[in-house]
């Protein structure tokens, strides 16, 4: 099987890239953002919005003070090493890169000093046939992560519900999810399932669609509709409020309707590694098909 020591080296990689290399799809959008605003005050945030990913490339060092919570996305066959190799990965990261160690206890508010403690990192496992191991991590700030939301709705609410959920979620957000914001959406599945959805289509390459045709053109009219809210970067206002908009669905009960958003900020942070059998590692800042 996979070499724990690979992986936890991996996970380091992964780390110091998603964190100091902003992925080449949001650099692309953030620059067409630039393009197309006509708004001082926008264009001096995308300016230094831009200026700022430079500068974090060229020292490699973190684009942002707060470096998230590292959610991690695995694919592959399971193996009860894999978890301890990217905690230790992680806990190296926090030490090596560096990360804000930013994992505390929910009621004391102990920090475990690594970015490690009860249930942390989250790893969402995908068991799959194939010889190779994918691993994705998601680096969370708190900005974006704390205007995640779930709604139940009743079928009945469809495809309008969902809309004016997610248009309602980013209006309530305002300023503080520091946009332009990506918006992951998790539509089915248990109330569970949906919040990971909504995080899991956080790592699709913006300007990509949904399979699903329905999906895919409300992906396209949100993004639209979103645009036209005049938030613009950092809330100052402008035209450019979200980078991309992009939706997951899995089966529900006939009963329900449930939805989840996440947001993700600018610092749109996604690091893909596929781990090969024989020990080779590919790294790609674009999810592996
Ligand atoms: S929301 Fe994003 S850009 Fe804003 S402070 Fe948090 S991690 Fe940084």
């Amino acid at each position: 099987m996979y070499s724990p020591t690979v992986i936890e080296e991996t996970v380091v990689r992964l780390l110091r890239e998603a964190e100091c290399r902003l992925p080449p799809d949001v650099v692309r959008s953030l620059e067409k953002a630039m393009d197309e605003e006509k708004d001082e005050i926008a264009l001096s945030q995308l300016r230094t919005i831009l200026a700022n990913v430079k500068a974090a490339t060229n020292g490699m060092l973190p684009m942002c003070q707060d470096t998230g919570l590292p959610v991690f996305f695995v694919r592959g066959r399971y193996d009860i090493k894999i978890e301890g190799a990217i905690k230790k990965g992680v806990s190296r990261a926090t030490e090596e890169v560096p990360l804000r160690p930013n994992a505390v206890d929910p009621l004391s508010r102990h920090n475990s000093g690594d970015n490690l403690g009860a249930g942390m990192p989250p790893v969402h496992f995908e068991p799959s046939s194939e010889e190779h191991l994918d691993i994705a991590v998601l680096p969370k700030g708190a900005g974006s992560e704390n205007w995640s939301a779930l709604r139940m709705l009743t079928p009945a609410e469809g495809m309008s519900g969902i809309r004016k959920f997610v248009i309602e979620c980013v209006v309530n957000a305002g300023s503080r999810p520091c946009p332009p914001t990506i918006v992951g959406i998790g539509i089915g599945g248990t109330a569970d399932m949906a919040c990971v959805l909504a995080k899991k289509a956080l790592l699709r390459p913006l300007g990509s669609f949904n399979s699903d045709p329905f999906l895919a053109d409300m992906e396209g009219d949100l993004y639209h509709d979103l645009n036209k809210l005049g938030l613009g970067p950092m809330g100052l206002g402008g035209r450019t409020t979200v980078l991309g908009v992009m939706a997951e669905k899995a089966n529900c009960h006939t009963a329900s309707l449930p939805v989840a958003v996440s947001l993700n900020c600018w610092a749109a942070r996604k690091a893909f590694a596929r781990i090969y059998a024989d020990g080779r590692v590919r790294f790609s800042q674009v999810m592996f098909e």
